[in-house]
């Protein structure tokens, strides 16, 4: 049978939260076999979400985790100061292992594991890519890392060395949004994580190290030439009009 797609995804409570998590459920309607967990960083579960969850078609899992305190970015704080969704992601990869151990029957292997943030656009396409995992796949990313698109560079088949604009000696300098791994990988290295403390850029290879090498590494999408997933940004909306109406009583209801 076709491999689950389990996919991971930190979120948290902002104005643009709704309409992003609409549309990541929209497209992931259009998936077969996935399985979304979606993790709240949140002290507890919000009924926005779980509404949403509720009423979304989807076969899901719906976990939070709140990010401490030391480790949130403030208001102000330049993006790249602390990696974002940290503690989430590695919720959903302890709840995973946890279940696939408590599942019963042969194939509790199978299956693909993504780590796809609320606010990336996905085409059909990179699932379909993904799918055909057996340790960790990879892929170009657009919009990225102050590039058109970042991209593992493939000759005779095999990932021979990265197209970025930063540091590419760093041991996986792919976005998360650019790789997924098998479960069967994932849960022969019970103790494989993210690491909230890696120095800048390093998060992802936190994970993949000694857990791949590059030799290994599968590439998809037509060889690594296709962009198949966009690390777009949501502009944060502007309040300005509604605090103004807001003193004077007379603001949107909530
Ligand atoms: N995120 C989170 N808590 C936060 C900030 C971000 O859970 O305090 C989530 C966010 O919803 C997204 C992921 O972490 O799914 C990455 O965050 P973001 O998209 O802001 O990172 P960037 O686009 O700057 O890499
Ligand atoms: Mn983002």
């Amino acid at each position: 049978s076709l491999p689950t797609i389990f996919v991971i995804t930190p979120t948290y409570a902002r104005l643009v939260q709704k309409a992003e998590l609409t549309r990541m459920s929209q497209t992931f309607l259009h998936v077969p076999r996935l399985h979304w967990i979606l993790v709240e960083d949140s002290p507890h579960k919000t009924p926005l979400v779980t509404d949403l969850l509720m009423k979304s078609g989807l076969t899901y899992t719906h976990l939070h985790m709140p990010t401490a305190k030391d480790r949130k970015l403030q208001e102000g704080d330049p993006s790249w100061l602390k990696p974002r969704g940290v503690e989430q992601r590695n919720e959903g990869l302890r709840w995973l292992r946890e279940d696939r151990r408590a599942q019963p029957g042969g194939d509790n292997q199978q299956g693909v594991v993504y780590f796809a943030d609320d606010d990336n656009t996905y085409s059909l396409q990179l699932f379909e890519e993904m799918r055909s995992t057996q340790r960790v796949s990879v892929w170009p990313v657009g919009l990225v890392g102050g590039m058109k698109y970042e991209r593992p560079v493939v000759e005779g088949g095999k990932v021979v060395r990265f197209h970025t604009g930063w540091r590419p000696s760093r041991p996986f300098p792919i976005d998360m949004a650019g790789f997924a791994v098998s479960l069967k990988l994932v849960l022969a290295n019970p103790e494989a994580c993210f690491d909230g403390e890696a120095p800048m850029g390093l998060l992802e290879s936190s994970f993949l190290q000694g857990l791949v090498t590059m030799d290994e590494l599968e590439p998809k999408a037509d060889n690594c030439t296709k962009v198949l997933v966009w690390h777009t940004r949501t502009e944060k909306p502007k309040m300005k009009r509604e605090e103004a109406l807001q003193a004077q009583g007379l603001g949107s209801d909530p």
